[in-house]
């Protein structure tokens, strides 16, 4: 549709939480429009074969018939598409991180299937790729690309899953230096019941320096059939049900030194790193899922009849399949911007230097972060929506509502639950403004001076999201005035106040979403007649409205609870200020959505 396209090497390299300082433009930004055709190709491959070789064996997946799952995963290998992160001299493929995206999206056709597939390419093959010595990746990696070995990624305990570093697993060095001995649990692992190769963490006594003694966590490979290494039994999940969840169980497990993965007492570094990845693929993958479960609900609506018309002509029907669609779009742009502004920062690194890779990965921890929590929300708004349109039928099993419903939930629970992800998005910038690595300090002060000097000058913005720019620019004026007035008050103790860093990152998230929502419709529409993306523009414009609203009500709870008296007053006339604009006609802006979705029968973009 675009005119304009945007190679990730010609966008801007903007630094991780840049967006909320920075003015940016759509040339900036890497969306789906920008996809260059071997990455188009790729996505193609992977739908084509998520539609006819993983779907048909839907059931049997769901049945937990484990042979079904690692003959897909073989077969996913034969196309390459497991190998895309690993490196060429290790049988890998070694493609862009958008290539990547772009895979982890298209196979989320069959959720558990999808979980299998991340576990093993993401989470479970990374802390290896990243870490691995030579001769580590060497006996691994060629056979994680090819299928011949399925991985999985073992942190989690039952009593520390948010809180990983506690773990209570313990791996000691013998005296001759020769093996670890582990003992331990690890709890909801992925893949666990199928899996050849687990990365396992556990404390273990740093040898020597100034935490000589010390016990920390560390990373460790340990091979299916190791002597005291078993796993329990499969969990009974509310979904993804066919994917294999199960607890290890480590008693005297005795490894070769050679398996230690990394430093010891640098665990938490593997642990944490691999999850930034995590992150953006489950948006990814959170995309894939939710488009399907709207397009099921497009059709269903489309068919399904009552008073004597398509429930696709009610109104309110209608709204349901605009929030969705327009759900879909911002994901998009969301997750495609975030791993656009990684594919740019890894442009140019030397391919070995692991180090320096996962440093500029870790520069977009927040963008990561809101990736995750946003789209994670989004699909369980859109699966909700989608079981309403189907009713009752959504509610009995054998429709495919039922089952998208209960598979989406889980997506709020790992890769760091959402409440996690949210103190880390406020965490991270905040350090990083202390630290001065952000710009965010200056800014702050900035703008304090400004709203308090009065109303400043609106700049005359032209395009039919005029409009919603202004709102985007005092978007982001409030969350920095917000952000400013939370830290005077608390100063260093804001960590402690956990609603306040909530609802700081409610308005961080929505400021990036509608911002990339405003962007790519804008980029679509450059130079093509209105009509032609009229479509686009609604939900960025619809998509907008709702953010403020989010952004506004989050900066009352926070200055309500930072400001009494005077200040209270004067900041809420400066949140007044800031949060005023004319309402859209989303009414009239969900029907033109709606109708184009109905009319072609599928979210089409
Ligand atoms: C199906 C499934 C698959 C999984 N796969 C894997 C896997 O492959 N590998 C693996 O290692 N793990 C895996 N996990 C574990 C998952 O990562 C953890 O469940 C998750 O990290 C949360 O930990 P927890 O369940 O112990 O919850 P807890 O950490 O006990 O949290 C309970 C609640 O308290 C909140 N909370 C916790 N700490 C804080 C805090 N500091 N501030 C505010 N709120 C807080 C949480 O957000 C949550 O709402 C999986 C889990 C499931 C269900």
């Amino acid at each position: 549709m675009a005119t304009m396209t945007t190679p990730v090497t010609d966008t801007r390299r903007i630094s991780g939480g840049g967006f909320l300082i920075e003015e940016i433009t759509p040339s900036d930004c890497f969306f789906p429009e920008d996809f260059t055709d071997e990455q188009k190709q790729i996505a193609e491959i992977t739908a084509n074969f998520a539609i006819k070789e993983i779907m048909p064996a839907s059931d049997q997946i769901e049945a937990k018939d484990f042979s079904v799952t690692r003959r897909l995963l073989k077969e996913a290998a034969d196309l390459g598409l497991t190998a895309i992160d690993i490196p060429e001299e290790y049988g890998g493929l070694e493609m862009d991180k958008v290539t990547s995206a772009l895979v982890a999206e298209n196979i989320s056709k069959q959720a558990s299937f999808s979980v299998a597939f991340s576990a093993h390419v993401g989470i479970g093959t990374l802390p290896l790729v990243w870490y691995g010595t030579d001769a580590q990746k060497r006996k691994y990696l060629p056979k994680i690309a090819s299928g011949e070995i399925v991985s999985a990624y073992a942190l989690s305990e039952s009593t520390s899953g948010s809180d990983a570093v506690n773990a209570r697993t313990r791996a000691v060095l013998s005296t001759d230096g020769k093996t670890y001995t582990l003992n331990g649990e690890k709890m909801w692992i992925s893949n666990a019941g199928f899996a050849d190769l687990f990365t396992v963490f556990a404390k273990c006594a740093i040898p020597d320096g100034p935490d000589a003694g010390k016990e920390k966590l560390t990373a460790f490979l340990i091979e299916r059939g190791t002597p005291g290494f078993t796993n329990g039994k499969e969990e009974h999940k509310l979904g993804i049900r066919g994917s294999s969840t199960c607890p290890l169980i480590l008693t005297d497990c005795v490894i070769p030194v050679e398996n230690l993965l990394g430093e010891v007492g640098k665990g938490h570094h593997i642990a944490f790193n691999i999850l930034n990845v995590g992150r953006y693929k489950l948006g990814n993958a959170a995309i894939g899922g939710g488009r399907m479960a709207l397009n099921n609900g497009i059709r269903y609506a489309i068919d399904r009849k009552a008073f004597g018309k398509s429930i696709s002509e009610f109104g309110l029907i209608q709204e349901k399949i605009a929030n969705c669609a327009t759900g879909i779009f911002v994901g998009e742009s969301v997750c495609y911007r975030t791993v656009g502004l990684i594919d740019k920062a890894l442009a140019g690194v030397d391919k070995n230097d692991t180090k320096e890779i996962q440093k500029r990965i870790e520069n977009y921890a927040v963008e990561c972060s809101i990736v995750k929590v946003w789209a994670s929300e989004m699909l369980d708004m859109v699966v909700d929506e989608v079981l309403q349109i189907f009713a009752g039928y959504g509610y009995v099993e054998e429709y495919p509502a039922e089952r998208a419903y209960r598979d989406a939930r889980i997506n709020r629970i790992f890769e760091g639950t959402n409440e996690i992800n949210r103190l880390i998005i406020t965490g991270w910038l905040m350090k990083s403004a202390m630290s001065g690595k952000l710009a965010l300090m200056p800014a702050i002060k900035k703008l304090m001076e400004e709203v308090i000097s009065g109303p400043s000058e609106k700049i005359e913005r032209e395009g039919a999201l005029a409009d919603e720019l202004n709102l985007l620019a005092n978007a982001k004026k409030l969350t920095l005035f917000v952000a400013g007035a939370a830290t005077q008050k608390y100063m260093a103790q804001i960590a402690e106040e956990q609603e306040v860093m909530g609802a700081i990152a409610d308005m961080i998230i929505e400021v990036f979403a509608m911002e990339s929502a405003i962007l790519r419709a804008e980029k679509i529409a450059d130079g093509q007649p209105a009509v032609a993306s009229a479509v686009p523009v609604a939900m960025a414009r619809i998509y907008a409205d709702k953010a403020m609203s989010t952004i506004e009500l989050a900066a009352r709870k926070v200055i309500a609870a930072v400001a009494e008296g005077d200040a209270l007053r004067t900041q809420l006339t400066i949140l007044r200020r800031l949060a005023k604009h004319d309402s859209a006609d989303t009414i009239s802006l969900r029907r033109v959505v709606a109708r184009h979705v109905i009319k072609a029968g599928k979210y089409s973009m």
